[in-house]
């Protein structure tokens, strides 16, 4: 069958596409499209954080810009609309449902400054899920309209490589379209990982691609993984009132200082979560009633022992989403290892006019603010006259657990690796955040490190602050890290009384020393 041309018209733009039936038509079609006379200058893979950033910085530059964004339900049928990963399973519903459990808290901090509020108090997860969702939903909606206000065509079908110029997406109703671009870029994200070889894992596990979607609460949960995504989630649903556990087979938060980590982990068995350590699921069944009865082995003794949760809660890491789309064919190289696209600094594939970015590029971190500066910097360099690469130096970030981790630059594992520890001076303390006072709220684990070069002025090498709001607290140091902050320039500076924040800048103990860190008055 013969490509059929449509030409329509966007706001103030043509747009032209060709549709088609039968994939054995689009892929004859495909290799009439000569090289120059393609469809878009841009055609971008993937609409969620790294992908949209790209499309509309391009297309405020003046380019034709296409997305193609897709979501394939989860194994257990959750689904979602624009924006990626952050918006609708990640960032975005998991910030807000730490705020609840943080509201939690606030709620039993209350009645010290002369709240009367009445006892017990209880938590309603239909309430919750509904006003997250429709917020979600608002955003989905918000980056329809963005697009459209920035003139980037947007297609709902899912996209794979017909030859190195040309995609073919396929849509819900299985109709297919043909696009083509001068440039592509691939921002395709990951998706959750099931274990393969547990009995039950898949028929009854969920992961963080359905638990911000549950109608219901998820009830007593098994959380499997000791990562960002599982320690975050057993601390809010441990925050909401749920019976939690968290089930890791190693250590907690790996790549991140393991001092910090441990605390994050200390802090959260103190305030309720479980923790069955150096243990592995070896099967789930689901009993008469509905509950689920999970089998484990402890990785040391070998003995078993089984637990019965009503949810169990895969948080065991990430899988690019590479395997759909023909990258084989067009030449497109992946590493074999983990399926991650290699790139190189300025993120092209080994296919010069094919890019990849965010998640789903081999070395990057994966976050949200990452994804978008990427984007938007591959567009300046492609269409902008600019030669600015992405620096992944220094990237802040946060872990959103009940006592939130931030931190940015250097672990002290890393910068004792790097430097050696004898040319390495880390101050600390131990502080209590005033508004623990009142409410008599325990601090143990309330603790700030700076990671510095012991060589005057002791360049900064890494922050980690564990307290309330740690994100906003290390936001700031970040800029001053990024710009070579030395420990000497972090003392001049002024504090702001009475915060969390102005303990940074009091860091007056050295580890070596052996001096008490704990942080007494003001
Ligand atoms: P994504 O946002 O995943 O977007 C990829 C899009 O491409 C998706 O919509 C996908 O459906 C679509 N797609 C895939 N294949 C195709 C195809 N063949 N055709 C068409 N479309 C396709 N980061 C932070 O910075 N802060 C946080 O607090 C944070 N919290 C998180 C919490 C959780 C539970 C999770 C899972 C992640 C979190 N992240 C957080 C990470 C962050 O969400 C990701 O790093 C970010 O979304 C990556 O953006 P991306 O553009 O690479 O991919
Ligand atoms: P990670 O890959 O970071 O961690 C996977 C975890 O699962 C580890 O604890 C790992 O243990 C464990 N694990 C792996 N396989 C198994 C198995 N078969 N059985 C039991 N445990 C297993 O994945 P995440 O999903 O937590 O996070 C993915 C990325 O998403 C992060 O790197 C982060 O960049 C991003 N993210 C960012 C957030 C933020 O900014 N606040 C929040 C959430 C996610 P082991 O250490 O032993 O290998």
């Amino acid at each position: 069958m013969a490509a059929m041309a449509a030409v329509l018209r966007g706001p103030g733009r043509r747009f032209r596409w060709r549709t088609q039936a039968l994939a054995g038509g689009v892929r004859g079609a495909a290799r009439g499209v000569a090289a120059g006379q393609q469809d878009y200058d841009l055609l971008v893979i993937g609409g969620g954080s790294g992908g949209l950033a790209c499309a509309k910085e391009a297309a405020q530059l003046g380019r034709k810009v296409a997305v193609v964004d897709y979501v394939e339900p989860s194994p257990q049928g959750t689904k979602w609309g624009l924006g990626g990963t952050c918006v609708n399973v990640g960032c975005i519903p998991k910030k807000l449902m730490h705020q609840a459990a943080l509201l939690g808290g606030m709620i039993q901090d209350a009645h010290h400054y002369g709240w009367e509020v009445a006892q017990p108090i209880r938590h309603d997860w239909r309430k919750m899920a509904e006003a997250v969702q429709n917020h979600v939903k608002s955003l989905n909606w918000g980056h329809r309209v963005q697009l459209q206000d920035r003139k980037v065509k947007y297609f709902n079908i899912k996209a794979s490589f017909i030859n190195e110029h040309t995609v073919c997406g396929i849509a819900k109703s299985g109709k297919e379209t043909l696009l083509s671009a001068d440039h592509i870029v691939i921002a395709t994200g990951g998706r959750p990982r099931y274990p393969t070889h547990i009995e039950g894992a898949l028929e009854y596990g969920i992961t963080s691609d359905d638990i911000f979607w549950l109608k219901e609460s998820p009830g007593k949960t098994l959380v499997v993984g000791a990562s960002y995504v599982a320690l975050e989630c057993a601390g809010f649903l441990t925050g909401i009132g749920l019976d939690t556990t968290v089930m890791m087979r190693s250590i907690p938060l790996r790549g991140f200082d393991q001092q910090m980590s441990s605390l994050v982990m200390e802090h959260m068995e103190s305030h309720g979560t479980q923790f069955l350590k150096g243990c592995i699921p070896t099967c789930i069944k689901r009993l008469p009633d509905g509950q689920l009865q999970v089998t484990w082995e402890d990785r040391t003794s070998g003995k078993k022992d089984t637990g019965i949760f009503d949810t169990v809660l895969w948080a065991i890491g990430r899988i690019p989403e590479t395997r759909n789309l023909n990258l084989k064919e067009v030449g497109v190289n992946i590493n074999p290892e983990n399926q991650k696209i290699i790139v190189d600094a300025q993120d092209v594939t080994s296919v010069p006019h094919i890019y990849a970015i965010g998640d789903v590029a081999e070395g990057r971190p994966e976050l949200t603010p990452t994804a978008i500066m990427a984007g938007k910097l591959l567009a300046q360099r492609l269409f902008g006259q600019s030669s600015d690469l992405m620096d992944y130096n220094n990237v802040p970030t946060t872990v959103f657990t009940p006592l939130e981790y931030g931190c940015v630059g250097l672990s002290e594992e890393e910068a004792v690796a790097r430097h050696g520890q004898e040319h390495i001076e880390v101050y600390h303390a131990y502080y209590k955040p005033l508004e623990f006072t009142v409410a008599e709220r325990d601090a143990s684990q309330c603790y700030i490190k700076m990671v510095c070069l012991k060589k005057p002025p002791q360049l900064v090498l890494g922050l980690h602050f564990l307290g309330p709001n740690a994100g906003e607290v290390t936001q700031g140091f970040a800029l001053g890290i990024k710009c070579g902050a030395s420990y000497a320039q972090v003392m001049r500076t002024v504090g702001i009384h009475p915060t969390c924040s102005e303990e940074v800048v009091k860091l007056r103990i050295s580890k070596r020393s052996g001096l008490d860190p704990t942080v007494t008055g003001c």
